[in-house]
């Protein structure tokens, strides 16, 4: 682990935010290489998840107003507790606190972690007593606008922008479900005690999709693809489960296959941008664990130096967002589904009697007889109505029932909503340390990050034999027919070719192309992999094509030219 930090923050992968003023826990630069291998996996979620499914991509703002996190409950429920100590006055997040010294997982309540501090006793590292814990909420908060301002919220989650926005993207999809939505950006949570690096940061990097379905539709017409995936599955009482996803649906162990089928697609996602399989797995959550909004939730864990990490949220959140903010904001956030065939409907009609009703309520009674008209609730020996605020009790002798057949052309239902969320830095570090590797090449020690060829930051390096003409012009000449091409490309020229095959290993570079004295005989150049560091002969002609197909492929070098030794 120390191997690896030292080398991300020396070659320009990850850097502690204000390091010249002694940094600040929660927080990460992303160097060059960091920048560019987070856009690469970016850009693979965007092909998974957004070209791949019917979905769509916005952007919202990073500051949501308060009304949004009321509705969505965030602002009553978006808490984790915390314990400060009375002596040294250091503050921990206590579940987190309470695991590390007694090995107990805690529920996240005020009244469980003051039950546990005084049932073991537990004091704080320099041997102080904890204060009563309280309750911290997560969010940033913040003001808009000059003054008092309006209150506001760094948003913890990018989510809300599309929940809130459902009536212009239903509307986008012409109301056809089942339909997604996809949001990559910052999110804000003010950790407590944020220790772990890149893991636990207080401003980070989510791509999250919230596919939108009917309620009596949770499957995915693509799940054959991931039927028989075997993955390893921790269920929500700890045990282990090695079987396909299919069984795992049939069994009950997944909610249901829509869950399934992002499961499966998640883990083929991650397996692809370079996570290792062998140190993968989803985990249930417990009954007392799920975020207040989950139906059902399997988190995407990876095994990395600080143990298994959540990288991934899948949720079933079923119609809570919708629901919330239709409440709040008194828009109408269902939408209209028509069947392929009308239902006829028997239903009785409520027929007013004017001639009843004038004389008895006068100016009020035609307002009566429209409630009457409109009224769809049990007809009995007489109907209680609300006219104008005034509660009002209109005997069976004001009107008739008469019984006629309807046709249902549909109905309004408030979709469900199915939510993978990637938190993008956990990944990215989690394929960081998977890829990290030590081997030996001609008796010398190398450090090699194997990273997935088409991910790399910087896909090609081209390097000049020697740091002279004409060695060097043919070396640019040769960089801007690969950029030209799309291509990552770096020029290096310093140091012996040996130390600089070196570095572009231990940053991951799957190909370096080598200009040597043969170039200027037959235009060819060498490409040497990364992984084998067998090299091969190639024209220059040929060059961005034999590198295309490399880069997105596993293919052998050995395929594309003659063996260089
Ligand atoms: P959640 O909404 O808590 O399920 O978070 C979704 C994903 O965001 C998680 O799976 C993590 O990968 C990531 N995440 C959550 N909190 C943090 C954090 N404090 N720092 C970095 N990533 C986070």
């Amino acid at each position: 682990m120390r191997d690896i930090n030292e080398m991300l923050v020396r070659r320009g992968y990850l850097w502690q935010s204000f390091e010249i003023y002694g940094g600040m826990a929660g927080f990460v630069d992303y160097g060059p290489l960091g920048n560019g291998l987070r856009r690469s996996l970016e850009n693979l979620w965007r092909e998974y998840f957004v070209i791949n499914e019917r979905a769509i991509e916005i952007d919202t703002p990073t500051i949501g107003i308060e009304d949004v996190f009321i509705a969505s409950g965030h602002a009553s429920s978006f808490t984790d507790v915390a314990i400060e100590c009375e002596s040294c006055g250091k503050i921990f997040r206590a579940d987190h606190y309470i695991k590390e010294k007694l090995g107990i997982e805690t529920e996240e309540t005020a009244e469980f972690v003051r039950e546990v501090l005084s049932t073991y006793n537990l004091k704080c590292e320099c041997g102080g007593r904890f204060k009563d814990p309280e309750n911290f909420n997560l969010m940033f908060s913040t003001t808009i606008g000059p003054g008092k301002g309006k209150p506001g919220y760094l948003r913890p989650e990018t989510a809300q922008g599309i929940f809130i926005n459902f009536k212009r993207i239903a509307d986008y999809f012409r109301d056809k479900l089942p339909f997604g939505v996809c949001q990559i950006g910052r999110a804000y949570r003010n950790e407590i005690s944020p220790r772990q690096g890149v893991i636990r940061l207080r401003e980070f990097n989510q791509a999250e999709l919230e596919y939108f379905t009917h309620p009596g539709n949770k499957k995915h017409p693509l799940f054959k693809k991931y039927n028989n995936l075997k993955i390893p599955l921790v269920d929500k009482n700890d045990v282990e489960h090695n079987i396909t996803l299919r069984e795992a649906v049939e069994k009950g162990i997944i909610a249901h296959e829509l869950l399934a089928y992002f499961i499966g697609k998640t883990a083929d996602f991650l397996i692809r941008a370079g996570i290792k399989k062998e140190l993968l797995r989803f985990r249930q959550h417990k009954d007392d664990e799920r975020a207040h909004y989950a139906v059902d939730c399997w988190d995407a864990e990876a095994k990395t130096s600080y143990g298994w990490i959540e990288i991934v949220g899948i949720a079933d959140r079923g119609d809570y967002d919708l629901t919330r903010h239709k409440k709040y904001s008194k828009e109408d956030l269902s939408i209209f589904i028509s069947y392929d065939n009308p239902i006829i409907r028997k239903v009785k009609k409520v027929i007013p009697k004017m001639s009843e009703l004038g004389p008895t309520f006068r100016g009020k009674a035609k307002k009566i007889a429209n409630a009457l008209e409109n009224y769809s609730g049990e007809i009995g020996e007489s109907i209680e109505l609300d006219v104008d605020g005034e509660r009002i009790k209109v005997e069976r002798k004001f009107f008739d029932v008469v019984e006629t057949e309807e046709k249902i052309f549909g109905e309004r239902i408030v979709p469900h909503v199915i939510e993978p969320s990637f938190g993008l830095d956990r990944i990215t570090y989690a394929i960081l340390e998977h890829s990290f590797d030590k081997d030996v090449v001609d008796g010398e020690e190398r450090y090699v990050l194997r990273l997935k060829r088409w991910m790399a930051p910087v896909q090609v390096a081209v390097l000049p034999l020697l740091s002279k003409e004409p060695f060097t012009s043919k070396a640019e000449e040769i960089v801007q027919i690969l950029k030209n091409s799309g291509f990552f490309t770096e020029r290096d020229d310093s140091g012996s070719i040996g130390r600089r095959y070196r570095r572009y290993d231990e940053i991951g570079t799957p190909f370096c192309v080598t200009i040597d004295h043969q170039t200027f005989e037959d235009s060819t150049v060498t490409i040497r992999d990364r992984d084998t560091t067998e090299q091969v002969r190639v024209k220059i002609d040929e060059l961005p094509n034999i590198l295309r197909s490399l880069l997105v492929s596993e293919r052998d070098i050995k395929e594309f030219g003659e063996r260089f030794r």
